[in-house]
């Protein structure tokens, strides 16, 4: 499908429409010319994810770092990959240990590179955690609303995708959370925090005490963890308690760095050797591992934005909520606001004025990125219209 074809079915609220397998599988009207392909039953009528990519004036949908890297790391990059170049009739280094070793070393906490994982993005990564430890039989447990990923890895893996629900603030319930590992002892519990597309963070007690309760593995899914209010621990205070737990980061948000697709986690070496086994090989080219290395050598910069996007963001939930609207508390870098009787048509609304946000989470919600004064201008200006139109 094209993005505007995506975009017309998110605005309809509706996400099958004339997917290719439903053609394939005979299932659309126009189907018959198409023959029958044997696809896998639960992926009939299935889309492909994803936001829709459209040209628009201020992209706010997909969280990303909006500041570009700047020209003297843009060079360094483009030098690593002349380098890379050089080489390219080899296969690139397989286990990636260069690059890992850099990874330990940016997020410290005494880790070195058998203790840290990489794939492209942390999708990836995610991906590796269900085919090593989820599977036929198996189970996966989430706190919902969640990452709409999250299910997809479950249904590619054949891994039975289960949820307990947050409360109304979006936060987990210790006690009912634990309950909830005990009773359906999940061969994987998956953790977002901060959470998407609600902002939320899991405070390390109730992480501790979950991965406490579980009896297979806990990965808690760190990809906004630089944008968390200052002071808030990372779940890799508690690797060294749980064999079993590990933190997955990526470099797609704070990092500025979605484009060069690079996910990571931190684990046990027991746990890190269990993502080896089924990978594929070569999985990470040697143009990613080297610009991502060039990346972190310029952590500092890399991050420079960070702070701004913090501001950026408490104001952007002040501001919602100075208009009477719900918003719900961030730690991420975007605010899930709303509730609207037709998001629908506010989203619609918002794209009409150049801004595209998100339609995610419960119904009624709204999702939009922290960005640069000039989008958080355009955002504010184009819903202060879309309201006093009266939509939504
Ligand atoms: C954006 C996001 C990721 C990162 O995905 P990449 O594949 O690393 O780009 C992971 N988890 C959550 C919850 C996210 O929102």
């Amino acid at each position: 499908m094209n993005a505007e074809g995506g975009a017309l079915r998110q605005a309809r609220g509706t996400s099958s429409g004339e997917g290719a397998l439903r053609q394939a599988q005979g299932t659309s009207a126009d189907a018959g010319a198409q023959g029958t392909l044997p696809v896998r039953p639960e992926l009939v009528g299935e889309e492909p994810y994803g936001a829709p990519q459209l040209d628009v004036p201020y992209a706010l949908n997909v969280n990303e770092n909006p500041y570009p890297p700047s020209e003297k790391v843009v060079a360094e990059i483009a030098a690593a990959v002349a380098q890379a170049a050089r080489t390219m009739n080899r296969y690139p280094e397989r286990d990636a240990v260069e690059l890992r070793a850099d990874l330990a070393r940016y997020l410290g906490h005494g880790l070195t590179s058998d203790d840290i994982w990489a794939a492209n993005g942390s999708n990836e990564v995610m991906l590796h955690v269900l085919m090593a430890f989820g599977g036929p039989g198996r189970s996966v447990l989430s706190f919902a609303p969640t990452y709409s990923m999250y299910p997809e890895y479950a249904r590619d893996t054949h891994t039975a995708w289960t949820t307990f629900p947050r409360r109304d603030d979006f936060t987990l319930d210790p006690v009912a959370a634990v309950d909830a590992v005990r009773d359906q002892r999940p061969d994987v519990v998956l953790i977002a925090s901060p959470n998407n597309p609600t902002g939320t963070a899991v405070d390390l007690d109730t992480l501790a005490a979950i991965a406490d309760a579980a009896p297979g593995v806990v990965v808690v899914d760190e990809a906004y963890f630089e944008f968390a209010h200052a002071g808030t621990p990372s779940a890799l205070e508690l690797l060294p308690r749980f064999p079993r737990l590990a933190v997955s980061r990526t470099m797609s948000k704070a990092f500025a760095f979605a484009g060069g697709r690079l996910g990571y986690l931190a684990g046990a070496p027991a746990f890190v050797d269990a993502l080896r086994i089924v990978r594929l090989p070569y999985h990470l080219s040697a143009v990613t591992q080297a610009v991502a290395r060039v990346a972190l050598a310029n952590a500092d910069e890399m991050l420079a934005a960070v702070d701004r996007l913090r501001a950026a963001r408490d104001d952007l939930a002040a501001w919602l909520s100075a208009r009477g609207l719900q918003v719900a508390a961030s730690d991420a870098n975007f605010v899930l606001f709303g509730r609207f009787a037709d998001r629908q048509a506010v989203w619609q609304g918002l794209l009409d004025r150049g801004v595209l946000i998100r339609v995610v989470g419960p119904e009624g919600w709204l999702r939009v990125s922290a960005g640069t004064p000039e989008e958080m201008a355009a955002f504010k200006r184009a819903l202060s219209e879309v309201l006093e139109a009266g939509v939504g």
